[in-house]
């Protein structure tokens, strides 16, 4: 099942850092996107959905709502 399992265990270590990282830089890139459209939309990005644990919550016209179970609550 995993052909190259006799290879040193550094460069299973070094494919899960280059995984990890871009895994990271993507959701560094999908931050940024999302703050600078609420930058231009009027809204911004609150704390994580303590209803659902899915989502973060949105904040716009003085409450909070959360996209992804639509718990909303105001601020
Ligand atoms: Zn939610």
């Amino acid at each position: 099942m995993f052909p190259d399992s006799s290879r040193p265990e550094t460069d299973q270590d070094d494919q899960w850092k280059e995984r990890i990282d871009a895994l990271e830089r993507g959701q560094t890139r999908l931050e940024n996107t999302l703050r600078g459209l609420g930058r231009e939309l009027d809204f911004s990005i609150g704390c994580l959905c303590p209803n659902c644990e899915n989502s973060l919550m949105i904040r716009s016209n003085g409450e909070m709502y959360c996209p992804r179970c639509r718990n909303r609550t105001g601020l």
